[in-house]
């Protein structure tokens, strides 16, 4: 059997008993195997998974299963999976075995899933390009047909690159991710899948380990629009264990997909037109534009003034809260600990030699904005700017139900590049932090190729807790964009 199935074509055909779970679940493991190369699993958990798809094929056996009911998944990373070991990349968790499950992982066993491992990221989910991970970086499963970057290795995007490179890959039928400033959109469209981030609170945060707290949103991938919003259904909700998950019922998302766009009006801000942004985006962003109008919607252009602050902005606020939130790895409650002659000395040498530099350089720089004497110039400051970005779309709404974006200002680059420049790894996330901030729905919707033959995304973003209207304007951009490219199958 091969993995090209959709997840919506995959439930069909166990529905119908066609294909069993098992047969399913083997398949995915016999592609992880062959793709070892893309290094996108860092925990494999091959015996769980055969004994959670033999659970599913007992249920579907008796007429019985939930929404996902065998199929199988990655779950990134950075999710607490009881008795699994979980990494969130870093060598400061090593040996860490948590004992409980997070939330969101909990509700996708719940309705059946099954699960293959657990993906490699970005430590502690910091970065775009997946190249931070202490288990080494995540290969993008496309290459470059011609350009600078022909025959290198291409980063999947990040964090959650592991998560993003699997789908692509046809390791998995959909996997897990979090977005933080962008972590789901970015590598979605690096990878040429389909990444939705929900609104802040709509999935629980519980059993996710913390990167910035006001920021961290845990969301899905899959290959198509409609898969998307079957995870996503099935990872939200209201948790009393996160006293920030919104108790507003989850609508059936994947129900009205096929509304189509008809008297949408399609935001398009000016401001997010870039200097240096490659053709090929700009005129992708004008052909989603026009794909939407013919679709019947109603193109409106929007401005979001706050926009060119929303960068520095965050890297403010997400170190800030990074630095506050990493506090706990001290060598005395979780993972690595490094000893040495007195307490003090075990906490600098345990978090010297467990974080690696980028995970370093924002915790310098959240104590450092946090600090007497420069809390007021920069986190307050940062504060009252993010407050201004959630207006600016507040406003942005009045006159439009949805944004139309580029997901991100370039295609998939090599592995390497652009790791010893921060600002221009930073630079990734100018479109996708901005929504991040103000809490909002985003998609990212494969739709189309760069000039040397790399996916690109166009993003689509929403009203608070309005992924229904995001989801099925992106279905509409996905039917009329057609995308069938895909990656090479490895040999
Ligand atoms: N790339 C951004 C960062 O490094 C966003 C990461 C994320 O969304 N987790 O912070």
């Amino acid at each position: 059997m091969t993995t090209e199935m959709t997840l919506t074509q995959a439930r069909a055909a166990l529905a119908q008993r066609k294909i069993s779970a098992r047969e399913l679940t083997t398949a995915h493991l016999a592609a992880i195997e062959n793709a070892k190369v893309l290094n996108a699993f860092i925990t494999l958990t091959a015996e769980r998974a055969l004994a959670m798809a033999d659970a599913s094929d007992a249920r579907l056996k008796r007429g019985e299963g939930g929404l996902l009911e065998g199929a199988p998944l990655a779950i990134k990373d950075l999710f607490c999976t009881q008795g699994v070991r979980t990494t969130a990349g870093s060598k400061i968790l090593d040996g860490f075995t948590p004992p409980y499950e997070s939330t969101v992982s909990a509700k996708l066993w719940q309705a059946g899933a099954v699960m293959l491992g657990k993906a490699n990221l970005d430590e502690f989910a910091m970065g775009s390009s997946n190249m931070t991970s202490a288990y080494g970086p995540v290969i993008n499963p496309w290459k470059a047909k011609s350009g600078p970057a022909k025959g290198r290795d291409l980063v999947p995007g990040g964090s959650s690159g592991g998560s993003a490179s699997a789908v692509a890959a046809r390791l998995a039928l959909g996997a897990t991710g979090t977005d933080t400033g962008g972590s789901i959109r970015q590598p979605a469209a690096f990878c040429g899948i389909t990444g939705i981030k929900p609104t802040y609170g709509r999935c629980s945060r519980w059993g996710i380990v913390a990167f910035a707290s006001s920021l961290d949103q845990a969301g899905a991938f899959a290959r198509t629009v409609e898969d998307t919003a079957l995870l996503l259904r099935a990872m939200a909700g209201h948790d009393p264990k996160d006293s920030t998950s919104a108790a507003i019922p989850v609508p059936d998302y994947a129900a009205g997909l096929n509304g189509g766009v008809k008297g949408l009006r399609v935001g398009i801000p000016k401001e997010y037109r870039v200097d240096g942004m490659p053709e090929a985006i700009d005129k992708l962003w004008v052909k989603g534009a026009e794909w939407l109008k013919a679709g019947g919607a109603e193109i409106v252009e929007v401005s979001l003034p706050h926009t060119k602050y929303a960068l520095p902005c965050y890297y403010i606020v997400a170190p800030a809260e990074a630095s506050s939130n990493l506090a706990r790895y001290d060598g005395v409650r979780f993972g690595l600990r490094v000893p040495a002659d007195d307490l003090i000395g075990q906490y600098e040498a345990t978090r010297a030699a467990g974080f690696g530099r980028e995970v370093k350089r924002r915790i310098l720089i959240g104590t450092y904005v946090l600090s007497a004497g420069y809390y007021d110039a920069y986190y307050l400051q940062a504060q009252k700017v993010r407050a201004r970005i959630a207006e600016d779309f507040t406003k942005a709404y009045e006159r439009c139900d949805v944004i139309l974006t580029p997901t991100a200002p370039s295609a998939a680059f090599a592995i390497g590049d652009q790791l010893d420049d921060p600002i221009a790894m930073y630079l990734n996330d100018v479109f996708t932090v901005p929504a991040s901030l103000a809490g909002l729905p985003g998609i990212s919707v494969p739709a189309g190729l760069d000039a040397h033959g790399l996916p690109l995304g166009l993003q689509l973003l929403g009203r608070a807790f309005d992924e229904t209207t995001v989801l099925r304007a992106a279905k509409a951009l996905e039917d009329a964009a057609a995308f069938t490219h895909r990656p090479e199958p490895l040999p």
